[in-house]
């Protein structure tokens, strides 16, 4: 995937960073060596204590160059994020970072899960501009809810556009505090009029140009309503203008 080149090397779905730090504060606050991981798609759910687990779709370059820089580029901000250490200042350039990030790892998910719901040519294009591909929605926001390490959940769906139906994927994921939503169509409908969102998530994509202080409105969601918006859909109207409201 992404590059398209071989020979393709047993990778982390995590990078390090992040297996580490959850590792650490997993065992420091809960006196835990294992934890939690909690991945599903349709309905199917499944727990598991192995999070550093490895798909074979990346290669050693594409893992040690490029992804490794967009890590890099977000982790002085999503680890504070992860922690839940406090309010964080995300600045426009930030926000594009970390839907970038974002996006790439939904497909590591997808190919993690062998769900294979994202079509294959997404990591080739995702590869060429280093950013969110096509019609596409990335929310963030924070989670307070019982349950620590991660989780992942995803929806395949339909939007009805004047009775075009055009196929989609919402995926809801977790690292500890930091929440993020992905809503993605598989093509362009033209314009949309509005899209309204749960007021404890922050759009990072498409960028709004203004910096924004994380979690949105100091609000963080439960386990209820974090379970609720991953099977929610979000309002979005489409319609004949392209306003973002
Ligand atoms: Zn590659």
């Amino acid at each position: 995937m992404f590059c398209g080149n071989g020979p393709v090397t047993n990778e982390h779905v995590w990078p390090d960073w992040i297996l580490e730090l959850l590792k650490k504060e997993i065992k420091k606050t809960y006196g835990l060596k294992k934890f939690w991981v909690k991945v599903g798609f349709n309905e199917q759910t499944r727990m598991t204590d192995k999070f550093d687990e490895t798909v074979k779709r990346v290669c050693g370059p594409c893992n040690r160059e490029w992804m490794n820089d967009l890590e890099n580029s977000v982790k002085p901000f999503l680890q504070r994020m992860i922690l839940g250490q406090g309010r964080v200042d995300l600045l426009p350039d930030d926000q594009i970072k970390l839907a970038s990030w974002a996006f790439k790892t939904s497909l590591m998910i997808d190919f993690m899960l062998r769900t294979n719901e994202f079509p294959r040519e997404l990591a080739t294009k995702f590869y060429k501009t280093r950013a969110p591909v096509g019609a596409c929605f990335i929310w963030s926001g924070a989670y307070n809810g019982r349950e620590h390490g991660f989780n992942a959940i995803g929806r395949p769906f339909y939007v009805d556009v004047n009775g075009d139906l055009i196929p989609g994927v919402k995926l809801t994921f977790r690292l500890r505090t930091a929440a993020f939503q992905l809503f993605w169509l598989s093509r362009m409908t033209g314009q949309y009029a509005s899209v309204q969102y749960h007021p404890a998530w922050h759009q990072l994509w498409p960028p709004k140009g203004e910096a924004l202080n994380w979690p949105p409105n100091n609000n963080a969601f439960n386990d209820e309503q974090y379970t609720g918006q991953a099977n929610s859909a979000h309002g979005i109207i489409f319609g004949p203008t392209g306003t973002d409201e």
